[in-house]
């Protein structure tokens, strides 16, 4: 076995963000049967080596009050109904000590994106961390009681909801998400979190300057906190385009963020089943080893491919989750 693969093949691979399951609520389907349309099925996950998949609760705006937590806990649900279903391969990760996950176990963490689901209340965050959510991004695109997501012109910070929020996530131990937030909500959010924050599936400014995506001001902010930058594998977030974007330049998104700010907070966050765009070489989750290969073949060595794989988003986890 050539040296990346048998890297690839023993590091605990972790990935950010992945929407599969908004997938199985909107259409119906299970993940258990292969969906060729998708980017993911759970047979595809397992081959394409990864140990832990973050799992989205993405709920579209249209949904607003209690609508958006009836879609929000059917999605959460269908998680622990696949652990259900086969619990001798998928364990949903609750608890530090399960980060340590048995051979042929595949961890799924639960996250909600965007607050939309606590429909403004507190106790909601305490009722979802209840269930067995860990992790939770403020918002996604659009303002909402929380805080203003990237699209947002004229963005205010994070409303007096918002920072309760941040503050009751710290206490709950549960993982903040600052994907799809805005620079203003960013400011305040880095200001009161306690713990090691992510970005779960972002893109960088110096590669293509827009909001969704990070300035390299944000990346130093949240090394600083100890946590993770995780790339994500759309084009325009990556490139920009015109042309779809390749797994090379996820790999150039990777060293931008070692080169910025050291090697132990680059990640992956793939967003796959959240985009229609084709990236060359990660046209679904079984490209994953070509981007092993091209660290490799850029001159990366084992311990820094580990850790972008998956050591340091393990290292964050291991942090905050009680
Ligand atoms: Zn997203």
């Amino acid at each position: 076995m050539s040296d990346w693969r048998r890297w690839h093949h023993e590091a605990v691979i972790v990935d950010g963000h992945m929407d599969t399951f908004y997938k199985e609520l909107e259409e119906g389907r299970s993940w258990f049967r292969p969906q060729r349309k998708w980017h993911i099925d759970f047979a595809r996950l397992r081959k394409s080596g990864t140990d832990l998949q973050i799992c989205a609760i993405y709920t579209p705006p249209q949904f607003e009050g209690g609508a958006a937590t009836v879609w929000a806990s059917r999605m959460i649900n269908r998680v622990f109904e696949a652990e259900k279903a086969a619990p001798r391969q998928i364990r949903v990760i609750r608890r530090r000590a399960e980060l340590d996950l048995p051979a042929g176990v595949t961890g799924l963490l639960v996250s909600i994106e965007g607050g939309l689901p606590l429909d403004g209340k507190l106790d909601m965050l305490d009722w979802f961390h209840n269930t067995g959510v860990r992790a939770m991004g403020l918002t996604h695109n659009p303002r909402n009681l929380l805080a203003d997501g990237a699209s947002v012109k004229r963005a205010r910070g994070l409303t007096a909801f918002g920072k309760a929020v941040v503050r009751r996530m710290d206490e709950l131990h549960m993982v903040l998400d600052v994907a799809h937030l805005h620079l203003a909500g960013f400011k305040d959010a880095i200001r009161i979190a306690r713990g090691p924050i992510v970005s779960s599936h972002t893109g960088l400014c110096r590669f293509h300057d827009r909001p969704r995506n990070l300035t390299d001001w944000q990346v130093k902010k949240i090394a600083e906190t100890g946590g993770v930058i995780a790339i994500d594998y759309l084009t325009e977030h990556l490139t920009g385009g015109p042309k779809p974007a390749s797994y090379r330049d996820v790999v150039d998104n990777i060293e931008a963020v070692a080169e910025m700010v050291g090697v132990d907070h680059a990640a992956l966050g793939s967003d796959f089943d959240g985009y229609h765009s084709v990236t060359t070489g990660l046209e679904d989750v079984t490209g994953i080893p070509n981007i092993t290969r091209e660290l490799v073949r850029r001159g990366w060595g084992e311990r820094d491919v580990k850790k972008v794989l998956g050591g340091n988003y393990l290292r964050v986890l291991r942090a905050v989750l009680a």
